[in-house]
């Protein structure tokens, strides 16, 4: 089939490339030309394992392209997804973007006479696809419902491992307008083992937005615990989790073998939760339910705990160096809110900077990514150093403090430590690293739950 994506983001990129991948023909289209540019390039424009590889393929056959040209695009596929962003802007979700893609496509459709399938891949609330991005179409195509279709379909991918997701789904969930709308749209999944739920728009909406607030509560309720096991005598919130983790409910027995499901990396206490997803629809799903009359007290608790997470840090820090960090030089190990990406949206690194620097502490932060890839905008707005490598970062040291859990990290030794640092301080906010060998070693280490 023919498919057109509006939004080449992480979204559109990785779907484009997946349905291309199942011998689909895709075009994504965006706004931003140096995106199309080196999308045509083979280069993708944020970092994904393995993703430049499999964009070279699909360009090279010709299967996938990437335009400004978003009425052509359209005008020549069967389906059109918009994978444009929903940020939320002052607690709200912004819907700036969608509607500006639902006019364009609108306007585009007044040009086609075949029946032509919309489908909502960005996240939107209960009731936007119905209420905001049909009666645009409509307006602009001049079109009723029933000559075009439309669905909505919840992205589930995680940044990191998005293409392995995309290309092996745990489930497609489809929200049809109509029974037509959601049997064209399937057709492309037809070699697709996995099922496939059909709902209605708003179930397929809140199924999203569940399972982000859903994850989020796990890694808020794992901080809570955290706090606790900080305030108890010789508490390791790890041998906690290691306990809890092992419970036939949360990791049953398939023969002699224990499995180990995913779920339990939510349950687990760190910085919090980041990124461009779950802070964002969590606090549109708050706002929503004050709009619909309920208190959503739980959601509101998960971005509180979130939100004062870094806190902590800064809490463990002074414990170890002092109330004191004015001129004191603060290692930052970490930008980005999860290895594996090059996406600072979100991340735990900023508010722990920015109270850092607040305390006229100074700062020498350091990613792997962060030459490569960063958005120099977002980090030039900030006084911090950037270091080119870790050893640049750590040497001469007051303290380090560990926030994304970067495999070059998790294989630092308490000797690197010791050797390059001024003072021997380690506050582990993934806890990646063994206390039994850094305190042995003589680091005054300290972690979230410790
Ligand atoms: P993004 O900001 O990385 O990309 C959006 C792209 O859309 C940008 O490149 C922008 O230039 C383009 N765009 C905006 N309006 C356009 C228009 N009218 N025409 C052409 N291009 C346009 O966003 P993202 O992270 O890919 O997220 C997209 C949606 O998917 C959001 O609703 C998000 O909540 C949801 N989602 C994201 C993830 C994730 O991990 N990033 C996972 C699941 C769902």
């Amino acid at each position: 089939m023919k498919i057109a994506i509006v939004g080449t983001g992480y979204v559109g990129l990785v779907t484009g490339i997946s349905l291309a991948k199942l011998g689909h023909k895709v075009i994504c289209i965006d706004q931003d030309k140096d995106k199309i540019a080196k999308i045509n390039n083979a280069k993708s424009p944020f970092y994904e394992p393995g993703i430049d590889e499999q964009l070279k393929k699909m360009l090279d056959k010709g299967l996938l392209h990437a335009t400004e040209k978003l009425e052509e695009a359209v005008l020549t596929s069967d389906i059109t997804f918009i994978a444009v962003g929903t940020p939320t802007v002052n607690n709200k979700i912004d819907l700036s973007s969608i509607k500006k893609a639902s006019m364009q496509i609108g306007k585009a459709l007044l040009k086609v006479e075949k029946y032509h399938t919309v489908v909502v891949k960005s996240t939107v609330l209960p009731g936007v696809t119905e209420g905001v991005i049909k009666p645009t179409i409509e307006k602009y195509s001049r079109k009723l419902l029933g000559e075009f279709g439309l669905c909505m379909n919840p992205e589930f991918l995680r940044e990191g491992n998005a293409l392995e997701d995309a290309l092996n789904p745990d489930r497609i969930v489809i929200g049809q307008i109509d029974e037509r709308s959601g049997k064209e749209f399937a057709k492309i999944y037809a070699k697709v083992p996995v099922s496939i739920i059909f709902t209605n728009l708003s179930t397929a909406e809140l199924t999203k937005y569940a399972t982000n607030a859903l994850f989020a509560t796990l890694i808020s309720f794992s901080n809570e615990i955290a706090r606790i096991a900080e305030n108890l005598d010789e508490v390791d919130v790890l041998d906690v989790w290691k306990g809890v983790h092992l419970d036939r409910r949360l990791s049953p027995h398939i023969g002699s073998t224990q499995i180990k499901p995913g779920v339990l990396n939510y349950i687990l206490s760190g910085c919090g939760f980041g990124g461009s997803c779950f802070p964002k629809d969590t606090q549109a799903l708050a706002t929503f339910a004050d709009q619909l009359g309920i208190q959503a007290s739980i959601i509101k608790s998960v971005i509180k705990i979130n939100e004062t997470q870094f806190q902590r840090i800064i809490l463990l820090l002074k414990k170890a160096l002092g109330e004191n960090l004015k001129k004191k030089k603060i290692a930052v190990l970490g930008l980005t809110f999860k290895p594996n990406t090059d996406d600072i949206r979100g991340s735990a690194a900023f508010p722990i900077i920015e109270a850092l620097l607040s305390e006229k502490a100074r700062v020498i932060s350091h990613d792997p990514m962060a030459y490569e890839k960063l958005v120099p905008k977002q980090l030039t707005n900030l006084q911090i150093v950037l270091a080119s490598t870790v050893e640049e970062a750590v040497t001469d040291a007051d303290a380090t403090i560990v926030v994304t859990a970067w495999e070059e990290y998790i294989k630092l030794s308490p000797h690197f430590f010791k050797k390059l640092m001024k003072r021997p301080i380690v506050i582990d906010g993934r806890r990646i690293y063994n206390k039994h060998s850094f305190l042995s070693s003589g680091i005054i280490y300290k972690g979230i739950g410790l």
